[in-house]
This record gives structure tokens, sequence and C-alpha cells, in this order.
């Protein structure tokens, strides 16, 4: 504040109800001033006390003007300084400054020196007085005049703001994605329209009643000030009683109330897609203008909360579990994610539960069963925790539990499913394992934290059932790395991140296309690659290749079906089968079925297995390749060389071909013509009576060597590189030899 401020009232910044007037009196006249003073001192105007300030020059005048925009009343001496000084201040009163609302009295010390009507006019200037006129009395009827007028002034620019603030709000309301986060924001606005403290709530009424016809409760979405910590709770729990009965009332009543000390503002499902009431603490009697800009405001919020509802519907059916109606695995890494970056996270948890042996009791009493048991274990696990710790199921049997530690401690959750009197029955599943993380153990980001978790929860699960262990960084050692990446390929097959690449084989005589690869790819959800040598053999040492190769055989089948009706039924499909997927029992059917249902005939598919895998358990193989041969497929055996097979068994192998490995290739032009194995490998299956082709062939020199010494097909980068499907097509088209 500038120095040149003068308070007659020393306690003028003391909080008060009643309103106060300011009043600037400008005149270098001594006298007038102390009268004016006199005058005023103790005097009160529309239920409020008059402030005096005081300027002796212009100057004074002007920069305490520009500098106090809530003065109601200036009562200037005309003639000071210069004969039109007291006009221009006013002129910059209203041009510069762009003070609309301060009314102004001019005064002049002898009579006859009245402005013109037009000066008045034009600069809003209320009245005139010569001084000897002003008595005290008429100084009190200048004054009511002049600070009603004021006022109402001041009301009205008031609303035009607050108009302008509910436009510019409203935008960033409707950006908000949630009713929490919208409702939060429509309290704080209401807070700076009405120029209040922020403090109220903003609740919702649950969608149907009690069970016994009961008035339907109602939940806080969002409050602040003193009721912040009633956040989430029901009305029926907020301890303020007669808040909580006003908020009630306006849903009963459905309409909004104007309390002596709170304003609850009604929004009403029509327009906002559920009942919302709004509660804001005032503290004093709204007046008309604020009443009116609040029922715009509740009109353009109503809408607001409607869209907001209707996109937290959209985000329910992403961050909700289907069968359990509780947050899912995307849900869950959200809620880690901005626990994480939150400095909050060191007193969180992050607890993993897993069924014991549920899938066990799925097989043995059926889906339905084990579904129904995984509602109970939600459900007891929803009821045993505040709302504020997340409950979400990550997949199958394995439920999550994130919140502080104080509350989400492993001995409870045991307690919570080993009381003695067991409130269902589980069957076959008695107990459960769980690991528990403390997030200030853990640097990383949300996905790795739930899979170490995961992982800790496995290695737990090793040592038997009703296993509670806490996770230890230390513990997770080398395999924790391969564990993670199984969990990941098992979410980037859930979520169809896997695909296939088709890379043509052409034989080299005719330049015709004979066949394509099918080779598995893996993108993640970065955008990265996964290359198939790290995952494929991790998927072969878990087990996990059975999904995984049913899942590439289904895809190649569509690709080849896809090939076919664009006219290139003769081109076949060559698909790598792994050890673990030949030998099961039910191969042939597997693969019989997965022919049908792609609609795919048998002489348009070709197996590769690897040579290793042929020759081990030789006759379960060699039963298996006839099994497919006899139905018309093809077989190849893949990286031929690398082996040692005995020519002996090779003869009694039920196979077409042989793929020369790309290592021998590459050392075409590289060593001596004499020490070739390529040259090795085409002999040999030349004695055997099968074809060979060549891969992994890069160049002109390549191809020519393999095409001179009997190998009559290759595959490589010379001809193309794998390519999805729809680029195959492309290229097919433009390939000379294709059709
Ligand atoms: P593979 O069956 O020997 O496949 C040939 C590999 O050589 C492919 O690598 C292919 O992209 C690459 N290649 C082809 N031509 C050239 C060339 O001219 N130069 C070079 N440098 N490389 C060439 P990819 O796709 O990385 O596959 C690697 C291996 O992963 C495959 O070797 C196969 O063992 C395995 N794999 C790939 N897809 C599948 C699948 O669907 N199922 C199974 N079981 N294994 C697969
Ligand atoms: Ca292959
Ligand atoms: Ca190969």
């Amino acid at each position: 504040m500038d120095d040149t401020l003068r308070f007659l009232d020393d306690d003028s910044t003391t909080f008060s109800d009643k309103p106060v007037w300011r009043v600037l009196a400008v005149d270098d006249d001594a006298d007038f001033q102390r009268a004016t003073a006199f005058g005023l001192n103790g005097l009160e105007v529309l239920g409020g006390r008059i402030e005096l300030l005081q300027a002796y020059s212009y100057r004074e005048a002007s920069r305490l003007l520009a500098e106090q925009q809530d003065i109601a009343l200036i009562l200037l001496d005309v003639v000071m300084e210069t004969e039109d000084a007291g006009l221009r201040l006013v002129k910059a009163l209203r041009d510069v400054i762009g003070n609309a609302e301060s009314r102004v009295v001019l005064l002049t010390g002898e009579p006859g020196m009245a402005p013109v009507r037009e000066v008045m006019r034009d600069y809003d200037i209320n009245d005139y007085w010569t001084k000897s006129e002003l008595t005290a009395e008429r100084l009190l009827t200048v004054l009511t005049a002049a600070i009603r007028s004021y006022s109402q002034l001041k009301a009205v620019a008031r609303a035009r703001r607050g108009l302008q603030m509910i436009v510019e709000s409203s935008n960033a309301l409707f950006c908000s994605r949630n009713t929490r986060e919208l409702s939060a924001k429509i309290l704080s606005e209401i807070a700076s329209l009405l120029d209040l403290q922020a403090e109220g709530i903003v609740c919702v009424r649950a969608e149907e009643g009690n069970a016994d016809g009961g008035e339907p409760d109602a939940r806080i979405v969002s409050a602040s000030g003193r009721f912040y910590r009633a956040i989430d709770e029901t009305l029926d729990q907020l301890d303020n009683h007669d808040v909580a009965d006003a908020l009630r009332r306006c849903l009963r009543e459905q309409q909004t109330l104007r309390l002596s000390n709170c304003t609850v503002l009604f929004f009403p499902r029509f327009q906002a897609g559920a009942d919302y009431a709004c509660y804001v603490a005032t503290e004093r009697p709204l007046d008309d203008t604020e009443l009116e800009l609040l029922k715009v405001f509740s009109a353009s919020i109503s809408r607001g909360l409607y869209n907001v509802s209707l996109f937290s519907r959209l985000e329910e059916m992403a961050y909700q579990d289907d069968l359990l109606k509780i947050p899912n695995r995307n849900a869950l890494i959200r809620m880690l994610e901005m626990t994480l970056r939150d400095s909050s996270k060191d007193d969180r948890v992050l607890v993993l539960i897993d069924i014991d042996n549920f899938s066990g009791a799925n097989m043995a009493f059926g889906t339905g069963y084990g579904d129904f048991i995984l509602g109970l274990v939600a459900k007891k696990l929803r009821e045993a925790f505040d709302s504020n710790v997340l409950i979400a199921r990550v997949r199958d049997d394995l439920f999550a539990i994130l919140g502080p530690e104080s509350q989400v401690r492993a001995p409870d959750i045991v307690a919570l499913f080993r009381s003695n009197n067991r409130p269902y029955e589980l069957g076959q599943v008695h107990s459960f394992s769980s690991t528990t993380m403390r997030l200030a153990d853990f640097h990383g980001s949300a996905g790795v934290a739930l899979q170490d978790a995961r992982l800790a929860l496995k290695q737990a699960k090793l040592q038997g059932h009703d296993q509670h262990t806490f996770y230890d960084p230390q513990l997770l050692g080398e395999h924790a790395e391969s564990f993670r990446m199984l969990l990941a390929l098992r979410d980037a097959v859930e979520a169809g991140r896997i695909s296939i690449e088709l890379q043509p084989q052409i034989d080299l005589r005719s330049r015709k296309v004979t066949g394509v690869e099918a080779l598995a790819r893996w993108q993640q959800a970065d955008g990265r690659w996964v290359p198939p040598l790290k995952f494929i053999p991790l998927a072969e040492a878990t087990g996990y290749i059975l999904p995984l190769g049913d899942l590439l055989m289904r895809l190649a089948l569509q690709a080849a079906k896809k090939l076919a009706d664009a006219g290139f039924a003769h081109i076949r499909m060559a698909v790598n089968v792994s050890a673990p997927q030949l030998l099961q029992h039910d191969f042939i059917e597997r693969f019989t079925g997965h022919l049908e249902a792609a609609g795919v005939s048998a002489r348009q598919v070709e197996v590769e297995i690897t040579e290793s895998v042929a020759m081990r358990t030789f006759d379960t193989v060699c039963e298996k390749l006839n099994a497919l041969r006899e139905m018309g497929v093809t077989v190849a055996i893949d990286d031929f060389g690398t082996g040692f097979s005995s020519l002996s068994y090779l003869r009694q192998l039920p196979a077409d071909r042989l793929k020369i490995d790309r290592s021998f290739v590459v050392e075409i032009g590289e060593l001596g013509d004499q020490q070739m194995i390529a040259d090795a490998v085409i002999q040999i299956a030349a004695r055997v009576g099968m074809q060979v082709i060549a891969e992994g062939v890069e160049t002109q020199q390549q191809a020519a060597w393999v095409l001179q010494h009997g190998c009559f097909d290759a595959q490589g980068y010379l001809f193309a590189k794998p390519m999805p499907l729809k680029e195959l097509l492309g290229w097919l088209e433009s390939w000379p030899g294709a059709r």
C-alpha cells in the first residue's frame, strides 16, 4: 500500500460483516478537509460505515484512484492547481483507469462556477454543490444517493464479470475427465465467483434406493475447506448433520435452497445425468445478483456433469473387470503410476493375492464355480478396506490391493480368509498366497512393479500353499528378467500385440514364388520390437509356447486363406512348429481344427521343425510327421546342418525338404568351395531324396552358387524381407513370377 494513503480509522482493516463505503475527499483546503472528516465521523449509510480517504492534490488523488478500485464516492474540488484539473481527474478516472462505478460529486468554493451539462453527462458526474451549501444534513443525503447508485453499479459489474467467468470456466470445466475433478473445480469456481472461502461439498444421489425402501443415499464426490476429509463418504457418514440435512433436503425437494448461511445448488438428473447437490457455505445471505449468477452457472455445469458421467461410463468399460465389476489391471497400473510418482508413495504397499489351487478347482468344478469363488473373494476384500484402498483383479485369480501400509497388512488379510466361522465354503480352495511390496523399496515403472510382485509371488508359491512373503528385490535374482519377459509376453498375447510377418520363398529357376514362411512378431506398447529369438526360446522353456504356438498357427492359416482368396492358393504357408507343440498328444487334432477353422487346404501348408527336434524322440516325431504328410502337409527340416544327424536316421525321417541353415549360406564366397558345408547338405539331401531350400540368401553370388550346386529354392533379404500380409499382397503384385 502506498504511504500517501491516509486512513482515518486505524482499525479499518478489521473484519466486520457491515459493508464499508470508502469516500475520497479531494481538496487542497485543509479547513474543508477537516470539516468533512468531522461531518462523516461515525456516519452510517445504507447499513455500512464510511471510511474517509483524503487527498490534498490532484496528483495524490490520481495515484490513489489508480490503486483503489473500490471508492464509492469522490468529493472533488473543481478548482485547485489549475482550472480544469478536476475535470481532467474525472476523465482519467473514467477513460484511463476504466473505473465506471465510483460516483463523483463536484464541489466548488464560490457559486456560479457550474460545469456545463455535457461535461457532467459525459463523465458521469452525479452532483454539483458549492461548499457552503453542503450542510451536514445535505451531505448525508448526497452520500446516501451516491452510495446507493454505486452499490447497484457494482452489483451489475460483478454480474457481468461473473458471467464472463462462467463462460471462461465452462471451457476449462468441460475438459475434466471425471466427476471428482469436475466437482472440485465447480467448488473453487463458485468460491471465486462469489468471492468466498472455498468451502463446500458436491454430492451425487445413488441411482437406487436402499433395499428397505428408504431414501437413496448420496455419496460425496468432492469437498473442500473444512469438509475435505469427507470425500468418498456417504452423506450418512458426514459428521456435520446440518450440512448433511441441507444436502438431503435439496435432493429430496429437487430444488436449489437459499438458506441463511449457505446455498445448496441442485443439478437435476435430466440435465446432469444423475441428481447432484452442491453445498456452498456462504456465511452471509446471497444477494439477488449472486443468486442469478449461480443459476446461470448451474445450468452450464449440468451439461458438464452430464458429459463427464458419459465419459466415466466409457472409462468404466476400459478400467473395470467385466466379471467382478471391480477395477482391472489397467486401473491398477494407472493408480500405481500415480502413486509411484507421488511423494506419498513411501507409506504405500502393493499386495498381490493368488488363490491356491484355483485352476484345480476351476477344472474340477467348472468355470461357473470358479467365477463364484472369485466373486466372493472380491466382495470380501472390498468390504474389508476403506474406499481409499484400491482392490483390483489383475488376471484370473490374481488380485491386487494398493493402499497405505497401516491399513493393508498381510496378517489382517490372512485373517480375513482364515476366520474359524468361515462364511463360505471354498471347496478345494482353502488358502491363498500373497506378496507385499513396499513401494518405498521400489524404483521403477508401474508395469515393472507389478511384474516383480508377480514374480515374488510365484517364487513364494514354489514353497507350497499359504505363503505370505514380503517383496525383496535381492531375492528376485537372475530369473527376474526372463520372468518379466514371460509376463509381458502373456500380456502381449492378450492385448493382440503378437502378429506374424511373411517372407517369400523363390524358385531360383523360374523366379516363381513357391511359398512364404510365417515369422512371429511382437511389438511392445512403446513401439519397440522384441526379436523372436528372445521370446520364442523363453516360451518354449516355460511351456507358454503351447498357447502362443496355437495363436501363431491361427494367424498363419488365416493369412494362408487370404492369400488363396487373392488368387495365390499355390503359395505354400510355412509354419514353424516347436518341439513341445509337435509332441502334444493331440497335436494332429488341433492342427486339423485350425485348418478347418481357417478354411485352408492342408496342401497349402508346410510345417517347419528344427533338426534337433526331428532327431529327438524320433519315433513319436516320425508318427506325427507321417500323419501330417498323409493329410497333404509338406514337412521341412529347419536349420539343417547344425544338428549332426546321422544319414541313416535322416533316411527314415518323413520330411520333404531340408532348409540349409543361414550360417552355411553366409560362408558362400568367403570360404573355398571344398570346405563348404552347404555343398555337403545339398548332396545329403539328394541322397535321401529330399529337396533343399537355402535360407538367408542376401547376395546374387550366394543365389547363383546354390542354384549351380543343385539347390533350386531360396529365401532371403535378396528377394524380400519378412513383411505383413498386406504388404506381401502388394509385393506379390509387383513380383514378375508371382502368379
Ligand atoms: P528361422 O525359422 O530360421 O527363421 C529365419 C530367420 O532368418 C528369421 O528371423 C528371418 O527374418 C531371418 N532371415 C531371413 N532371411 C534373412 C537374410 O537374408 N538375412 C538375415 N540376416 N536373416 C534372414 P527371425 O524372424 O528373427 O526368426 C528367428 C527365429 O525365431 C526363427 O528362425 C525361428 O527359429 C524362430 N521363430 C520365428 N517365428 C517363429 C514361429 O512362429 N514359431 C516358432 N516356433 N519359432 C519361430
Ligand atoms: Ca523357420
Ligand atoms: Ca532356419
